[in-house]
């Protein structure tokens, strides 16, 4: 008896202490994504949402999921037996770190890369990795604002369902707030991370922690530094603005 009310003190204690957290989200820590969306008030699980997804504990931001929400209706007006799936949703700096920590080691796969550890010039290494992923600290799906679709190669919309629904989410995500912020290399001066069909982008929340990631680099340069804990962080970050804006100009 006396366990059981321990446990559930602490249960109680820890859900308070992580809702608290979620307040306490500086803008510097919110847009380098260093907080636990599950604990934040904005967040929402999409298991509470009817929009379909790839795995349990998924996170977007609340205004994100309810616009995300009205495109699908829309497109499954006219595409009823055509399912868009969002397979990856938010990630935090520890998960982005997770993915960026792997490629760096050689522990994850590189897309072109046959054997990362040869590389030994730090930048290029991180070239090679920012192909694809961003560093720690840099990627949109910090935000609660982006996620990935459906499949992570471009070929599959450009043929078949895949076309159909990248042609109409190209035609009306717009109207819905959505834009493809990595779209052709040609569209953005050939800078950044190479073209993405299946990264979308909620505008009206992307464009305004855009310009507060951009603000912070610039005039809290050093504690933003000071941050990114990451291997390979000294030598590269200096690239990180340039991938950050290299965006397509629907998405500034
Ligand atoms: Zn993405």
């Amino acid at each position: 008896m006396k366990k059981k009310f321990i446990l559930g003190t602490a249960i109680f204690m820890f859900t308070s202490i992580s809702a608290m957290a979620g307040t306490k989200v500086t803008p510097l820590s919110y847009v380098t994504g260093q907080f636990t969306p599950s604990n934040h008030n904005s967040f929402i699980n999409l298991d509470k949402t009817q929009i379909p997804h790839s795995r349990k504990n998924m996170y977007l931001r609340k205004e994100t999921a309810r616009a995300f929400s009205k495109l699908l209706q829309a497109f499954h007006r006219e595409h009823p037996n055509i399912e868009i799936i969002i397979i990856s949703a938010t990630r935090n700096f520890y998960a982005q770190r997770r993915i960026w920590s792997g490629k760096w080691n050689g522990t994850r796969k590189v897309m072109g890369v046959a054997d990362i550890r040869k590389i030994k010039d730090p930048v290029k290494k991180a070239k090679h990795i920012l192909d694809y992923s961003s560093m720690p600290g840099t990627s949109r799906h910090h935000w609660g604002t982006d996620f990935d679709i459906n499949n992570l190669h471009n070929r599959y919309f450009e043929k078949g369902k895949g076309k159909i629904i990248y042609s109409w989410l190209v035609k009306n995500a717009g109207k819905f707030g959505f834009g493809q912020p990595y779209t052709a290399g040609s569209k953005r001066g050939y800078k950044g991370y190479k073209e993405e069909k299946w990264h979308w982008s909620y505008l009206p929340l992307s464009t305004k922690y855009l310009k507060t990631w951009n603000r912070l680099y610039e005039t809290e340069t050093k504690k933003f530094k000071g941050q990114m804990n990451f291997p390979g962080a000294k030598s590269s970050i200096f690239l990180a603005p340039v991938y950050v804006n290299a965006i397509d100009r629907a998405c500034k």
